[in-house]
């Protein structure tokens, strides 16, 4: 099964997800432990959001793994 669109959170920094007991999954923001402007659940897709960090390229999980220095 693959994860809903999350919009802009897919790129986030500040997102995580979580799995509820059932097998539900939510996106949570990490932002919105610092900043109550920010949902902690927010209803997805989020397609604006002013506090949008894209993830370092080298951190977003792919055919290397996380952490790993890309090749060229
Ligand atoms: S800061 Fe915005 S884009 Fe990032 S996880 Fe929170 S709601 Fe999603």
């Amino acid at each position: 099964m693959t994860a809903p669109d999350a919009g802009l959170c897919d790129s986030c920094t500040f997102a995580g997800r979580q799995r509820s007991a059932r097998g539900a999954e939510f996106l949570r923001c990490g932002l919105s432990d610092r900043d109550p402007a920010y949902r902690r659940y927010p209803p997805l897709p989020v397609l604006r959001c002013s506090g949008h960090r894209p993830i370092e390229p080298a951190r977003r999980p792919g055919p290397a793994g996380p952490g790993q220095e890309p090749t060229e």
